[in-house]
C-alpha cells in the first residue's frame, strides 16, 4: 500500500481514537491533499462518489480489527545520541552522530512517531533535512542545546580537566554554560539564533551528569525569569529538566512550560503545577534505559547508582500527579535509551495508574497541545493533519500496550504512507 498526498485514501473499518478518546463504532476517516478531510459513519463512499466524479484516484485500506490513532508525538528525545553515558562521546568522531541520526529518525517514524521535540542536540540542519525530505523523520521542534549553570547538569568538564560533553559545541549548536541572568539572556539568544523553536533549561542536577545530584536545584528565580522572558519575547517557551523538589519549584515559578522528569515531586510542587497549568513530562523509561545500558557497557558507577535509586521514586511521583490531575505529556529521552522502543513509555504511564485512553491521549493530543499547538497534529478529526498510525490488534485495555510497538503496521505522515 503506498498512499499518496495526491490521491484520496479512505481507511475502513478501524477502531479509532481520535486523540482524546475511542469514537463509538468504525468510523471511516478519509485523507486527502495531506489532511484529514471527513471523520464519521460511510463518509468514505461520499469520498469514492466524488472521486468518481473528478476522477481522482482513491485507495481504500480495509482496517477491521485494527486500531487508528493520530501519529505520536513524544515530547521528550534527543536525535543525535543513542545510549548517553556510555564512552561513545569520547572516541566517536565527531560527524558519526550526524549520520548515526539519519536511523535514529527512520527507527523513530517506523514506531508511528511523526512530530517530536528535541530536548537537546538535534540542530536547525537536521530539522531541515526532515523538512526538505532529504531525511524522513518525525517532524521536530529543536532546543538545539542545553543551558545551565557551571557545574551544573549541561557542564560535562571533570575534575580530571578531561570534557565530556553530551553535546559538544559546534558552529550550529553553541554552548549552554552560563552564570546570572545577563548571560543566560544572552545563551538564549544565541540558541533562538541557531534556530532554537523552545529552550532547554536545567534547574536541577541530574541522572547522567557524574558531577551532580539531582535533588540539588541550579540556576537561580533570577536566571530562570531571566530566560523565560527571552523566550517569550521570541513568541516561545522554556522547558526545564527539574528533578529535585526546589528546583522544580523554582522553574514553575519562574515561568516554564513543562517540566521534564519531575523525580521528586512532592504535594507542594504538584498543586502549583495545577496551579500554574504547567505540563509534566515523565519519561519514566529513561532511567531503566541508563541501567539497560549499564549492563551491557561501561559506564560511569556513581551514574549507574542514582538510576537505580530514582526508578521507585519517580514511578510514586508521577502516580500522584496523575491522580492529582497534572496534564501529562508523553516523553521518553530516548537517546538515553536506543531510538524506537519510545512506545514502552505508555505501558509505564499506564502501570503509574493511566487508564488506556488518558495514555493515548498523552502520547497525541496532550504532547501535541505542548509541543507543537499550531501544527495541527495529534487528532484525528477534519482539517488536522493527516498523520496516522494504524496497529494490528483492537486496543481494549492497558494490557494491550505492552509491546505495542511490535502491532505498528502502517504510518502515515501529512498523507503520505511512510511505513
Ligand atoms: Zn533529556
Amino acid at each position: 500500500m503506498t498512499g499518496s498526498s495526491g490521491g484520496i485514501t479512505v481507511v475502513r473499518g478501524a477502531k479509532v481514537f481520535d486523540g482524546l478518546s475511542f469514537l463509538p463504532g468504525s468510523p471511516d476517516v478519509v485523507l486527502e491533499g495531506g489532511v484529514i478531510t471527513a471523520v464519521g459513519p460511510d463518509v468514505g463512499a461520499n469520498a469514492e462518489t466524488r472521486a468518481g466524479d473528478t476522477s481522482a484516484q482513491v485507495e481504500v485500506i480495509d482496517a477491521t480489527g485494527h486500531t487508528l490513532t493520530p501519529g505520536f508525538v513524544d515530547a521528550h528525545v534527543h536525535m543525535l545520541m543513542e545510549n548517553a553515558g556510555d564512552l561513545s562521546a569520547i572516541l566517536d568522531p565527531f560527524s558519526l552522530q550526524f549520520y548515526r541520526s539519519v536511523h535514529y529518525m527512520r527507527r523513530t517514524l517506523d514506531v508511528g512517531i511523526t512530530t517530536v521535540r528535541d530536548a537537546g542536540g538535534a540542530d536547525l540542519g537536521l530539522k531541515t533535512a526532515q523538512e526538505t525530505g532529504v531525511v524522513a523523520g518525525p517532524r521536530l521542534r529543536i532546543s538545539v542545546n542545553l543551558i545551565g549553570q557551571t557545574g551544573g547538569h549541561s557542564d560535562h568538564l571533570l575534575p580530571s580537566g578531561v570534557q565530556v560533553p553530551l553535546f559538544a559545541a559546534c558552529p550550529g549548536r553553541p554552548d549552554g554554560v552560563g552564570d546570572g541572568p545577563d548571560e543566560l539572556r544572552t545563551l538564549t539568544r544565541r540558541m533562538f539564533r541557531a534556530g532554537a523553536d523552545q529552550i532547554k533549561i536545567c534547574t536541577t542536577g541530574g541522572v547522567l551528569s557524574p558531577g551532580d545530584d539531582p535533588r540539588h536545584s541550579q540556576l537561580t528565580l533570577e536566571e530562570i525569569r531571566a530566560v523565560v522572558q527571552e523566550a517569550a519575547a521570541h513568541e516561545s517557551y522554556v522547558m526545564a529538566h527539574a528533578q529535585g523538589t526546589a528546583g522544580i519549584r523554582n522553574a514553575i515559578l519562574g515561568g516554564v512550560r513543562s517540566i521534564e522528569h519531575g523525580i521528586y515531586l512532592d504535594d507542594e510542587t504538584i498543586q502549583l503545577m495545577l496551579d500554574h497549568d504547567v505540563f509534566l513530562v515523565p519519561t519514566l523509561v529513561a532511567p531503566l534505559a541508563v541501567l539497560a545500558t549499564a549492563a551491557t557497557r561501561s559506564m560511569n558507577e556513581r551514574v549507574v547508582a542514582k538510576a537505580k535509586g530514582v526508578v521507585e521514586i519517580h514511578r510514586a511521583a508521577v502516580a500522584r500527579a496523575i491522580e492529582a490531575g497534572v496534564r501529562i505529556a508523553f516523553g521518553t529521552d530516548t537517546g538515553v535509551g536506543p531510538h524506537g522502543k519510545n512506545l514502552d513509555e505508555l505501558a509505564l504511564l499506564a502501570d503509574a495508574g493511566m487508564s488506556l485512553e488518558a495514555a493515548l491521549a498523552a502520547a497525541t493530543s496532550v504532547s501535541a497541545d505542548l509541543v507543537a499547538p499550531d501544527a495541527g497534529v495529534g487528532r484525528i478529526a477534519e482539517g488536522h493533519r493527516a498523520d496516522l498510525v494504524l496497529l494490528d490488534r483492537r486496543l481494549e485495555r492497558t494490557a494491550d500496550l505492552a509491546g505495542i510497538d511490535q502491532a505498528v503496521v502502517g504510518v502515515f505522515q501529512g498523507g503520505t504512507r511512510v511505513r
